[in-house]
């Protein structure tokens, strides 16, 4: 799929300033948040002036985004990459464009391209949050993929759906495979980048 300039108000918008922190958060942000069942947590007022680390959450992918603004604002150009954010019930395919604006802010645009449903459900839980879950699983925020806990391969989360829905406590960080994959810079919105 082709990136373009256009914008939907399905879009989840987040403005950060020159220190990472996020200074506005604008179109499909509050309906994400509803259907995550945090809109009060999520409230715009809650996370303004957070510093986006906070919201992050996973102290790798946080590192791997912090590159990725940096590269933003030294190219001055838009930069976008493709990822995963599956829900329980549904594979999504997302796209995220990075668009730098005046004074050091960026603009980090969300983008739902597609989305699939997978033939069982996958209950993936935070492990800091349910610690009597056994195992170290990892998962790729980026990709979704999961490193069991001895074992050395990535798998596709659909590789793991078994007829017994499964609890996995999971730590979220980057794998190799999308750590070694570039932002793509492109010229349809490079107009639009603040000079
Ligand atoms: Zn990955």
């Amino acid at each position: 799929m082709t990136p373009t300039d256009q914008t939907s108000a399905e879009d989840i918008v987040v403005i950060v300033n020159a220190e990472n922190a996020i200074i506005e958060v604008a179109e499909g942000w509050t309906t994400a948040a509803k259907r995550q069942g945090a809109d009060a947590q999520l409230a715009p007022e809650q996370v303004k002036g957070l510093d986006l680390a906070d919201y992050i959450g996973s102290e790798v992918t946080c590192v791997y985004y912090e590159a990725a603004l940096k590269l933003c604002r030294m190219k001055n150009t838009a930069i976008c990459r493709e990822y995963r954010c599956d829900s329980p019930t549904h594979k999504r395919f997302m796209q995220v464009i990075l668009t730098p604006k005046a004074e050091g802010c960026v603009e980090m645009r969300h983008r739902l391209l597609h989305e699939s449903p997978f033939k069982q459900r996958l209950d993936l839980r935070f492990a800091d949050r349910e610690p009597k879950l056994k195992g170290f699983h990892l998962r790729c925020s980026l990709c979704n993929s999961i490193k069991l806990e001895n074992q050395s391969e990535w798998l596709a989360p659909e590789s793991l759906l078994t007829d017994q829905p499964q609890k996995l406590a999971v730590i979220h960080g980057v794998c190799p495979n999308c750590e070694a994959t570039h932002w793509r810079s492109f010229s349809l919105v490079k107009h639009s980048a603040h000079k």
